[in-house]
């Protein structure tokens, strides 16, 4: 049985966070091991919501192939790719626009939650919501589909997604034939990491998260602004862990001392400010490896640029072979050989 493949991605708006990491990337280090894995670096997509600031999407390539790397994905296991440079990604999407109603796309759930986010923020929808951002998701379908992809391995909140291209897969191949693969999501045992603030959902466009690469005193500054039990005023009011971010950050990290943290917090015997500094000396110590990981390879620019150039190489090959074939299926290959 020939080995299955692995295609997932990740916006340049930001650095990576603990959201990312027990949600999706961390499952992505372990899966590298036995999957042919393609990594993309997401930036057409970034431009869709950020298409006014050019520079902090190209400025967030890089920085979060120093991200990725530094979390252990490896070049020899992995293809870490631009978008961008993949233009067979953005053929596909045309073709694939023909097949998808704007009436399912704002049906999308994670397309009416990112909707609803946009309004908050900016007020008229009719302004902030433009075509390309609404037809994300054909452009993500075609994403997986150029690199055959036969899993997805992702957070919750882009399961919609995946099945937004399954069923765009499933019209190509009712239409023109059996040509494309259909794929299916991957989730992490964590599918969805709550925010410091106590959202839902720790996202980078959200600001409530903390950052792989965030330095110890940042990541101070953050967990003493974290929410707490509300219901807890003095240090010895008992509390409930369970609706504590810092408790669930604590949970998150394996923290030994976990049960200890909970009976104290339940007893009133532990205050928050004490259980906030516990939390801050133990996270530093989670992202003690990583920082120096993150340290060599800005130090070594070179080397990750052959990296993402290497990794780009590769997925640009993969892709041409299915737009090949898409074009086939199509009929629009009037000056090609056929394959
Ligand atoms: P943006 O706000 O720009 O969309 P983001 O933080 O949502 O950024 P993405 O680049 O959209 O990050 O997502 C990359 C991957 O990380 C996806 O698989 C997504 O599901 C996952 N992910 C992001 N945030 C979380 C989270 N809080 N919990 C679990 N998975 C997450
Ligand atoms: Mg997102």
């Amino acid at each position: 049985m020939s080995q299955k493949t692995i295609l997932t991605g990740i916006r340049p708006t930001g650095n990576l966070h603990l959201g990312h990491l027990f949600g999706a990337v961390g499952n992505w280090v372990a899966l590298q091991n036995d999957y042919e894995t393609f990594i993309e670096i997401a930036d057409v997509q970034a431009l869709t919501d950020h298409f006014d600031d050019p520079e902090m999407v190209k400025e967030n390539v890089w920085e979060l192939a120093l991200d990725l790397l530094a979390i252990g994905i490896d070049p020899k296991k992995a293809n870490l790719f631009i978008q961008s440079s993949l233009s067979e990604i953005a053929e596909l999407t045309v073709f694939y626009s023909n097949l998808v109603t704007m009436a399912r796309l704002y049906r999308n759930p994670t397309v009416k939650t990112e909707i609803a986010q946009k309004k908050a923020l900016f007020g008229n929808e009719g302004e902030s919501v433009t075509y390309g951002f609404v037809g994300y998701p054909v452009s993500q379908a075609a994403d997986i589909t150029a690199l055959d992809g036969d899993l997805v391995p992702v957070g919750e909140d882009q399961l919609p997604l995946i099945e937004q291209c399954r069923e765009i897969v499933r019209k190509f191949n009712h239409i023109y034939g059996e040509t494309l693969k259909e794929p299916e999501p991957l989730l992490s045992n964590t599918p969805r990491i709550k925010g410091l603030d106590g959202q839902a959902k720790m996202g980078k466009s959200l600001g409530n998260a903390i950052y792989l690469c965030d330095s110890e005193e940042v990541v101070q500054k953050k967990i003493m602004g974290a929410i707490t039990d509300p219901s807890k005023i003095k240090k010895d009011d008992q509390a409930n862990p369970d609706i504590c971010m810092v408790y669930y950050y604590h949970k998150l990290i394996k923290n030994p001392n976990l049960k200890t943290v909970c009976e104290e917090c339940k007893k009133g015997k532990r205050g928050c400010v004490a259980c906030k500094k516990e939390l801050i000396m133990r996270m530093n110590e989670f992202l003690k490896d990583f920082r120096e990981k993150r340290k060599y390879y800005e130090e070594h620019p070179q080397e990750v640029k052959e990296i993402l150039e290497e990794g780009t190489k590769q997925a640009k090959e993969k892709a041409k072979k299915t737009l090949r074939r898409v074009k086939d299926a199509l009929k629009i290959d009037y000056f090609e050989e056929k394959c």
